[in-house]
């Protein structure tokens, strides 16, 4: 094979600081110690931290790195980096002034930032701003753009967790601690950790960023605020899985070696629905390093564009009335031996163990399916759920016929056809096979099962991973639990194992839905069914709060009840910002772009009417067109004129005001640009002022 760092596959892992290296520039027992503290968490030593720091500053420059920057993830949902270089000055009398290049292990395990301008959402009060960051032992550190990055926690002077990656490894722990606990209730005596496992398909827009500069609501918003419908969308589903546009095929190239040299496995790639919508999607990890990877993605993802003259858009809903963008987290657990739980086995105590892990997974599901909507509620995310095209906002779970009906027969103990007409009988039957990669899959469910992982739909494009997943292993890790208490005190498992998956499959069944999402009906179903329905991040935030959702965090350890809060805050205080900047940016458009633009336009279309009636001329197109830009540009003026005297009337408190901009600065919005739509309708192309949808879509290619 070949291992030049410079080309493929060589170049795989070329700017990561991963085992390999690690074994090749480490001391044995220091290489064993980083080992050890990963397995079991110990702490590492100062001694083998220093010798790790000083390893990986030679290796970063000899790579070229001159900075280091301790890499973490507040709770903004964006990555943070301060960057240090490795110059310092000797101590050394004699080579006093020299430059030497140093970095410590209590530099490498221990930065110290002067954070507050993070969102603490009150969970740090100005005069301890100081924030900790630790290097994250089980990521390894990787060189962007000159600088050593040093994937971290970061946590607040009184031990807070300001960031998204230590509640993640603290719920991985937990879901780890209980599974392990169920495993050896069947016999495994072999398996130490139990890994939850992470793949997130990425989808993204690609446009032409002469174009997109051209326009102040992508610049500052990400999304576009106004729009007419193009003539063509994305009708004839020629787009899907079609040929790749040689520019955007240079693109995706060099994005796959920019990811790859930073062990990113970026596997496939393809375009999607949309015009000028793609997607990429990685070989799974640990749930960690798949958060890890799916931030630098992003990032990369921006800076590639940037290099092609293209723009990459992750917004959930960059234009409307075409599909908006996702990532789907697909989500299962692994053992450190290999083992898949969510894959059917081959033998009735294997059966009997999937089962058990499904029907945690379908129980919590059921259980906490408001906080599940919750970890994806964003206003962007708003305009994509339910849209028709993707998910609705209502969560619940696709199984498929073959294990559906694995479902029913265990619950109704009725036979079942594949199993020559018999009941399934836990323990005792083996299951029918289920294929793994169905696929004529529901695309409309917001979780499905397919195969040997759950797919969960829900979160938008440019939504830190993290949220959903600390949710989903915590809401396992606490099921497991209960089954755990439970069964432990068993005197006839495999009698008690199939009595309680009876018995959690008849309780949860509610949650298990195979039909088409996207129905009308689907909705009043799901509330004769008793299932939660949030349509907005308004309705859905709140359950951050909700006392069961905090204790099972609060009893997990995976958040306190302030770090709770403090996170409910966040969302709460981004969705006004937000939406804030929205709208003024709308305002401004409207008043500096749109309305003098259309204002020429209908002089223009006046002086033609007067001139034309002065010769006695047919004038009927110059007369309505005129008359309707008239009518319009009033209507929109009146509309922008509310939604500023609106903007001022914001409340300062902040429910309040995330409640006032989604009841009245949203709807506002909506109303000035229906009437900018319809004006750029019957406003001729040159007159408009900035690209048009038809100009956006088609331009990458
Ligand atoms: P599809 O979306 O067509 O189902 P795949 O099944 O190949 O595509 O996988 C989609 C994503 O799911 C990929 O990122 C893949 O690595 C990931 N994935 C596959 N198996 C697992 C698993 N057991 N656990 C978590 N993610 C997985
Ligand atoms: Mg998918």
């Amino acid at each position: 094979m070949n291992n030049d760092p410079k080309s493929f596959p060589g170049l795989f892992g070329s700017m990561v600081f991963n085992e390999d290296t690690m074994k090749e520039r480490l001391s044995p027992s220091s290489y064993r110690q980083w080992k050890k503290s990963v397995s079991d968490g110990t702490p590492l030593e100062l001694s083998t931290a220093n010798e790790i720091a000083v390893a990986m500053m030679q290796w970063a420059v000899e790579k070229g790195a001159t900075h280091y920057t301790h890499w973490f993830q507040p709770m903004t949902g964006v990555t943070a980096e301060k960057h240090d270089s490795f110059i310092a000055t000797s101590n050394d009398p004699e080579d006093k002034g020299r430059i030497i290049l140093e970095f410590s292990g209590k530099e490498l395990v221990r930065g110290e930032s002067d954070a507050s301008s993070f969102p603490s959402g009150g969970l740090r009060a100005t005069f301890e701003a100081r924030g900790y960051t630790a290097w994250d032992p089980t990521a390894f550190a990787f060189i962007k753009e000159g600088s050593l990055c040093i994937p971290t926690i970061f946590c607040s002077y009184s031990g807070h967790a300001l960031d998204k990656k230590t509640p993640l490894l603290r719920s991985m722990d937990a879901v780890s601690r209980e599974a392990v606990r169920i495993l050896r209730l069947f016999g495994d005596t072999t398996t130490n950790r139990v890994i939850a496992q992470v793949g997130a398909e990425q989808e993204y827009f690609l446009l032409d960023k002469k174009l997109y500069s051209e326009r102040e609501d992508l610049i500052m918003t990400g999304r576009t605020l106004f729009g007419a419908k193009q003539p063509r969308g994305q009708e004839l589903d020629d787009h899907y899985y079609g040929a790749i546009r040689p520019r955007v095929a240079a693109y995706m190239q060099e994005l796959d070696n920019e990811l790859w040299k930073l062990g990113v496995l970026s596997k496939t790639k393809h375009n999607e629905v949309a015009p000028s919508q793609h997607e990429m999607a990685p070989i799974y990890s640990d749930a960690n390093s798949a958060c890890d990877q799916n931030q630098i993605t992003m990032e990369i993802m921006k800076k590639v564009a940037d290099r092609h003259g293209l723009v990459c858009l992750l917004h959930e809903k960059p234009f409307a009335g075409v599909n908006g963008s996702g990532k789907h987290d697909n989500w299962s657990l692994g053992t450190d031996t290999g083992k898949n739980l969510f894959k059917p086995g081959s033998t009735p105590r294997q059966n009997a163990q999937f089962l058990l892990f499904l029907t945690a997974f379908i129980k919590g599901v059921d259980e906490y399916q408001d906080m599940l909507r919750a970890t994806v509620a964003t206003p962007g995310n708003d305009h994509r759920l339910g849209a028709q095209e993707a998910p609705p906002a209502v969560v619940s779970i696709f199984l498929g016929s073959e294990l559906s009906a694995v479902v029913d027969s265990i619950i109704s103990e009725t036979p079942m056809e594949a199993l020559g007409k018999r009941t399934l009988d836990i323990g005792v039957d083996v299951m029918p096979p289920i294929p793994q990669d169905n696929t004529d899959r529901n695309r409309t469910s917001p979780m499905a099962f397919t195969g040997n992982k759950f797919e969960f739909r829900m979160p938008g494009a440019s939504l830190s991973i993290s949220g959903p997943n600390i949710a989903l292993n915590t809401m396992m890790a606490h099921e497991l639990m209960l089954f755990a208490d439970e069964l432990e005190k068993s005197e006839d498992f495999d009698r008690d194992v199939a009595a309680l998956i009876k018995r959690e499959l008849t309780a949860h069944r509610r949650i298990i839905f195979d039909g088409n999402g996207y129905d009308e009906s689907w909705l009043a179903e799901a509330k004769r069914r008793g299932l939660s329905n949030f349509p907005t991040a308004v309705d859905a935030l709140p359950a951050y709060i909700d006392e069961k959702n905090i204790r099972l965090f609060t009893d997990h350890s995976i958040y306190s009840r302030e770090e709770v809060f403090a996170r409910y805050n966040i969302h709460v205080e981004n969705y006004t910002a937000t939406i804030g900047i929205e709208a003024r940016t709308m305002v401004d458009m409207i008043r500096k772009e749109i309305l003098p633009a259309v204002s020429r336009y209908g002089t223009m279309l006046c002086e033609g009417l007067e001139k034309r009636r002065n010769l006695g001329l047919p004038s009927k197109y110059e007369a309505e067109n005129a008359r309707g830009n008239c009518l319009l540009s009033d209507c929109l003026h009146d509309a922008c004129l509310k939604l500023e005297k609106d903007l001022r009337e914001v409340p300062a408190a902040p429910e309040e005001a995330m409640r006032f901009c989604h009841d009245v600065i949203v709807p506002d919005m909506n109303e000035c640009r229906s009437f900018s739509d319809e004006l750029e309708m019957i406003t001729g192309k040159e007159a408009w002022p900035f690209p048009t949808y038809s100009d956006l879509l088609f331009s990458e290619g």
